[in-house]
């Protein structure tokens, strides 16, 4: 009964989060926020020590999601967006992990005190997840939709096996508003690049702990999170064609909002 499926999915029934976008949301007002949670790999001063002769790991992914915060910048100037980012390395502490998961410190910075680790959540961790929390208020509070970017990179090779994906899309798909907008920017990316090779819930699946897991969990309803995950090799190998996708990526995606129904204001050029 196909009339009954379409109420189910406006009146967002308890225990099915949708995410929002409903059909009586189409045409609704919404905006951007754009995060990168790996965005550097700068090392505190107080624990400047751990890694006197870590270098390689520092300049590797361990470190950081290289070529990630240029995407999240061009993102948020697309849409005229809050950007919000992290430099400190994921190896002090990760800003993608929730607390207490056991990978949010690492090898580095997980035997050290109790009091030291509180220390480097308050001053490394806390505030932007603070401004995030806020921001997306905000948007809720003005009755938009919030459409969250979480920009991310992965490497070329993982444990000796070549990933094959140029671009990763992460969401819930449990979640309507999230699998509609995916699906309609894998389209956008498919007709203006058919040569990328555009995965869904790739190279990792959207519902792990992660910042926009957190953020679903607070916003049953409204939000929508997406991370975005480029190909390293892009950033490393071939800066021509990174540099494409720093344009490309914004402007499908606003193409994608708008085939979805989402009025987000200002959009970008279209893709060339
Ligand atoms: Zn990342």
């Amino acid at each position: 009964m196909a009339d009954a499926h379409a109420v189910q999915a406006d009146s967002g029934p308890p225990g099915r989060p949708s995410g929002g976008l409903p059909d009586g949301l189409r045409g609704h007002a919404a905006a951007v926020v754009v995060t990168c949670e790996h965005g550097g790999n700068r090392v505190p001063l107080e624990v400047a020590h751990l890694f006197s002769t870590e270098g390689d790991h520092l300049a590797g992914h361990g470190g950081y999601d290289a070529g990630a915060l240029e995407m999240a910048r061009a993102l948020a100037a697309a849409f005229n967006a809050p950007l919000f980012f992290s430099t400190v390395t994921r190896l002090v502490v990760d800003q993608n992990r929730s607390i207490g998961h056991p990978k949010q410190f690492s090898k580095y910075t997980k035997g050290l005190p109790q009091s030291v680790r509180q220390a480097l959540l308050d001053a490394h961790y806390q505030p932007m997840r603070r401004e995030v929390l806020a921001a997306v208020n905000d948007i809720l509070k003005a009755g938009k939709t919030v459409i969250h970017l979480a920009s991310h990179s992965f490497v070329p090779v993982w444990r000796g096996a070549a990933r094959t994906m140029d671009m990763g899309l992460l969401y819930d798909p449990r979640r309507d508003g999230e699998r509609a907008l995916c699906a309609a920017w894998k389209a956008r990316l498919a007709t203006a690049r058919p040569e990328l090779r555009v995965r869904r819930n790739a190279p990792y699946k959207g519902v792990s702990d992660g910042h926009v897991t957190a953020l679903r969990k607070r916003f049953p309803a409204g939000y929508l999170g997406i991370e975005l995950e480029v190909n390293q090799r892009f950033v490393t190998a071939d800066r021509p064609v990174f540099e494409s996708l720093v344009r490309l990526i914004p402007a499908t995606l606003a193409a994608a909002l708008t085939d979805i129904g989402l009025d987000c204001g200002d959009a970008p050029p279209p893709a060339s």
